[in-house]
């Protein structure tokens, strides 16, 4: 009777040691595949499974005579929580880090040369040092490297939201350790970091495995940003998810902390975390967030990278994430245990108009600005969408699909209106204001003059005077801002100089010789409570 522990069968290891009955998705394959000696790239969205894609085929491959795993990984908590996950397994595993003792590290480096491990995790920069190399090498030449596997690929890529150079070096494993195969994963997973990752870590030859991006028991909703986001916020937290754990992401550190704090105020059991607090407390927070019931973590996107909390119930974006990649991964951290969870978004004009001007301000080349656009104005059209969310989510991963039924367009269908018309008003009245010269304009001001409101400044530069004065004197200001925010969204108009000052960009011209129909979604909450009175 041999000892079942031993088995190399992959759904062996997977039933005894991991305590699984079946694979999931296209993990068999992908375990399969590695295990028996072929490269991989394995995109699968957070929380797929991707991390016993390599663990299985490292306990085969050990098993079966070929030695340790390496695997890289960028994130020292996440080496530490799967090096532990795996120690109780029964699974001989370590990682090296800089957090360590040198006396810890050298009793791990014996146990890895001496053939005890079956995973060393290490952080990417160690791949570099001779030292570690010069260990690999013995390693190998003794036929007892068994695996590479590269967590977080995406961090290759200068086009994506995580870039580390030290990943750029990653590519040597090849080069100095040829059959040796290599498993790379990432949850990020649009074309262009896609060929990234196999250009730069030379996975020209590696099966691409790509699964579905759905994560069908989160429901997107995107809320158009009023005057009082926060209370948006509040009412989304009190009334759908009283006392559950969720996270609420802000661009700024200064926003996480105002809002944690007026969060707590309400009476919700907020946290903050963010890059700029010292780490005993980031540390702090993060344990009870992970220990505790119905934390709400108002954080910047330095936090959640490699969290792995089963039951957040849900994700809310106060400001606009930089992208899609962004947008997904940070609301792919709810509703991993596969229960109901929701994303939810409040977006309005002054993202758009950020977002942009960080872009444009950003030290990096015209090359990489116009990606960031790209990617940019692909979050915007999602937000601006009128149909199914997921589909355009999914498509934009290049997955086709059907409307879900569980996003807010699809249990809301949106009423929608032909803006066409006050498209061109607007647009033909920053086109007037260009005749000006140099002046500034920004988007206040051309409401006022649209809607003919005769303010200082409308006087100072007798702007009551052109033929657009009051032409739009029928929408509402929050309309207004509706249509301004789409034209920003779909690239007509952009903003230039400290001053945001409005101008049409080449694409407008389709625009006002009625080329082009535009098709808006119907501001979500009209007229707002009167100006100054108390609304009843
Ligand atoms: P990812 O790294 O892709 O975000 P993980 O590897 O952390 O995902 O897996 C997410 C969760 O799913 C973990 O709790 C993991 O134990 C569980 N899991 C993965 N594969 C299976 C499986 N075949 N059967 C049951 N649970 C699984
Ligand atoms: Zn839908």
């Amino acid at each position: 009777m041999s000892p079942p522990q031993h088995s190399t069968v992959p759904l062996d290891i997977l039933q005894e040691v991991f305590g699984y009955s079946a694979f999931r998705g296209q993990q068999a394959q992908i375990v399969d595949h590695v295990t028996g000696g072929g490269d991989a790239l394995v995109l699968m969205p957070t929380g797929g499974g991707k991390s016993l894609c390599y663990q299985i085929p490292a306990i085969a491959r050990q098993r079966a005579g070929h030695g340790v795993t390496v695997v890289v990984s960028p994130l020292i908590a996440l080496m530490h929580d799967q090096v532990g996950a795996l120690e109780e397994a029964g699974v001989e595993a370590a990682f090296l880090n800089s957090s360590q003792t040198l006396e810890d590290a050298q009793r791990i480096e014996r146990d890895m040369l001496a053939g005890r491990l079956s995973l060393l995790y290490a952080a990417p920069e160690r791949l570099n040092t001779p030292r570690f190399l010069a260990q690999l090498q013995s390693l190998y030449e003794r036929g007892k490297l068994g695996l590479f596997a590269i967590d977080e690929a995406h961090c290759v890529s200068q086009w994506g939201h995580d870039f580390r150079s030290e990943y750029l070096s990653l590519n040597l494993l090849h080069e100095r350790f040829p059959g040796i195969p290599r498993i790379a994963l990432t949850a990020t997973a649009d074309d262009i970091t896609r060929a990234d990752i196999i250009e730069r870590l030379q996975l020209e030859d590696a099966r691409v495995f790509v699964a579905s991006f759905d994560r069908p028991n989160i429901r997107y909703l995107i809320v158009e940003k009023g005057d009082k986001q926060r209370d948006q916020l509040l009412r989304f937290i009190q009334d759908e998810h009283e006392s559950d754990a969720g996270i609420v992401y802000c661009q700024s550190r200064k926003r996480v902390d105002e809002t944690a704090e007026w969060l707590r105020g309400e009476g919700i059991n907020a946290l903050a975390y963010h890059a700029g607090m010292d780490s005993e407390m980031r540390r702090r927070h993060q344990d009870r967030f992970l220990r505790e019931e119905g934390i709400v973590m108002v954080a910047t996107v330095a936090f959640g990278m490699g969290i792995d909390k089963p039951d957040v119930r849900f994700v809310a974006h106060l400001d606009l994430p930089k992208n899609i990649e962004g947008y997904y991964q940070e609301t792919g951290r709810a509703g991993r245990d596969g229960e109901p969870a929701q994303a939810w978004m409040a977006y309005g004009l002054s993202d758009v108009v950020n977002q942009r001007r960080m872009i444009d301000e950003s030290p990096s080349t015209e090359e990489f600005k116009q990606v960031q656009r790209g990617k940019l104005d692909a979050l915007l059209a999602l937000a601006e969408a009128i149909d199914c969310r997921r589909v355009r989510l999914l498509s934009y991963f290049g997955e086709e699909s059907e409307p879900c039924g569980n996003c807010d367009n699809c249990l809301n269908p949106p009423a929608t209106w032909n803006a066409t018309e006050s498209a061109r008003m607007a647009m033909s009245c920053i086109y007037r204001f260009k005749q000006h010269g140099d002046m500034q304009f920004g988007a206040g001001h051309l409401i006022d003059v649209l809607r003919g409101k005769e303010t200082d400044k409308v006087r100072q530069y007798g702007h009551q005077k052109l033929s657009t004065w009051a032409i739009g004197a029928a929408l509402s200001e929050q309309q207004w801002r509706a249509v301004l925010r789409q034209l920003f969204a779909l690239g007509y108009v952009a903003t230039e100089g400290e001053y945001n000052t409005l101008v049409l960009t080449d694409t407008a011209r389709a625009v006002l010789r009625g080329e082009v129909e535009l098709l808006m979604r119907q501001p979500s909450a009209p007229a707002k409570r009167a100006r100054g009175g108390k609304s009843g």
